[in-house]
């Protein structure tokens, strides 16, 4: 039996969103060591959770000191070193003028949900403002604010506003004027003094890797501010570096009243964050918590990135590869018809497949062979999107320019092999994605 097969008969099928038959024993830097052999790219990044790649030294240093004396496992009933001083920095890092706190939890869809719910106490209104497209976890609060397609089935908050994310490859479907006009006209409905919430994704990841247009998140904070509506801001694909800044709302001009932190916070293990006013963090006790949040092993994985990202100078760097990554993207585009449009900020980059570049038709079914062909020529990357037709490179942080070279000849042999019907579309078949 392979690694694949043992999954398929152990690992239940609710959690799993897989592209191709990946499967894995080890990993170094950008590299994962699959169980054939193989040294694969993984230019997923593990969804970008993997900031610092595999076994990065300052990781395994500090996880192995925490793990070996550990300071309790919870910071519910007790207060943990690590915990305190990833909450202290965290606070540095996000600064006001205002009081503020931090909740630790353990994945990008907890801290949704703890966002939500305090919003919501803490301010006495329940209704929430969202993005269709937008994907904010797998929880059921955090579904119910989410509009990601994936989700279409989920039950959403009562009075839910969800407005269109403008999209600048397909402006018809709202632009930045439009967008603002419908929010103002549903706010004067339902009275904003009824909206507890806005929850804006400063990327819009799952749903496209889509760069809003210059402008738009400024202003949407600003007609928040002035009804009193906290502004939300989920960093959670897109924080800490990688877009070439350490939080991706500073290329807005604009700051959120709460930011939400997971995925590369914890360099691969289990860790998010929620940063907001004191009022709105500590308006209730018993309200939002799990028994092994604020664990001191995960704290102490989530200093040693924020450490290794000042110290490695990482959303510099993430800039500079970016370009050259962005740069090899546009060199595919000018290769492969199938390339619509390239996009996003430093190391969270997406590439929107059509079969018509004047229709812009998404080309669903060459999205999925293009990802198959590639892991079986060594390169790890997911596809997202509304039409599951955008590849997504959320690669760690610490790649080098061979790794993008690398990366980019074998997606040009990807296209062409696609192209050239050479990819088995039933093998692909097995595979549901998205
Ligand atoms: N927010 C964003 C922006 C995300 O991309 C994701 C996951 N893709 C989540 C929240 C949920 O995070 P998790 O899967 O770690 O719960």
């Amino acid at each position: 039996m392979t690694g694949y097969q043992r999954d398929e008969a152990t690992i239940a099928s609710v959690q799993k969103l897989r592209f191709f038959p990946q499967s894995v024993v080890g990993g170094h830097g950008v590299r994962l060591l699959s169980d054939d052999g193989r040294s694969l790219i993984d230019f997923s990044g593990a969804w970008g959770a993997a900031s610092l790649g595999y076994g990065h030294p300052a990781i395994v240093a500090a996880v192995t000191r925490a793990v070996a004396d550990p300071a309790g496992a919870s910071v519910l009933s007790t207060a943990n070193a690590p915990a305190t001083a990833l909450a202290a920095r965290l606070l540095d890092l996000f600064p006001s003028d205002r009081p503020q706190k931090v909740w630790l939890g353990h994945a990008g869809s907890d801290a949704n949900e703890c966002a939500l719910r305090a919003a919501r106490q803490a301010t006495g209104r329940q209704g929430i403002i969202a993005f269709r497209g937008a994907y904010h976890g797998g929880t059921a609060g955090s579904m119910s604010v989410s509009g990601h397609a994936v989700q279409d089935g989920s039950e959403k908050a009562a009075g839910l506003i969800q407005l269109a994310y403008p999209d600048p490859y397909r402006p018809e479907l709202g632009d930045a004027d439009s967008v603002l006009a419908d929010l103002a006209m549903r706010l004067a409905e339902v009275g904003p003094e009824t909206i507890a919430a806005c929850f804006i994704e400063p990327i819009q990841s799952d749903g496209g890797l889509i760069v809003p247009p210059p402008g738009f998140l400024a202003r949407l904070a600003a007609l928040c501010a002035r009804h009193g509506i906290l502004t939300v801001c989920d960093e959670v694909k897109v924080g800490l570096a990688r877009t070439g800044r350490l939080h991706c709302f500073e290329h807005e001009g604009f700051r959120p009243d709460v930011l939400v932190l997971g995925k590369g916070l914890g360099g691969g293990l289990p860790l998010s964050a929620v940063i907001g006013p004191a009022e709105v963090m500590d308006c209730a006790t018993s309200f939002a918590m799990q028994t092994l949040h604020g664990n001191p092993i995960c704290a102490a994985a989530g200093l040693a990135v924020l450490d290794t990202i000042a110290a490695e100078g990482l959303a510099a760097q993430a800039a500079l590869r970016g370009q050259r990554l962005r740069d090899g993207l546009e060199w595919l585009k000018a290769r492969h018809p199938l390339v619509g449009d390239v996009r996003g900020r430093g190391l969270a980059l997406g590439v929107e497949l059509v079969t018509d570049r004047a229709t812009q038709t998404p080309a669903v079914a060459e999205t999925a062979q293009i990802v198959y062909r590639a892991h079986e020529l060594g390169l790890v990357l997911y596809y997202v999107g509304m039409r599951s037709n955008v590849l997504e490179l959320t690669p760690p942080l610490v790649l080098t320019d061979a790794d993008i070279d690398a990366a980019i000849d074998i997606l040009d042999q990807a296209f062409a092999d696609v192209a050239a019907g050479r990819v088995d579309a039933a093998a692909v078949a097995r595979f549901a994605g998205w």
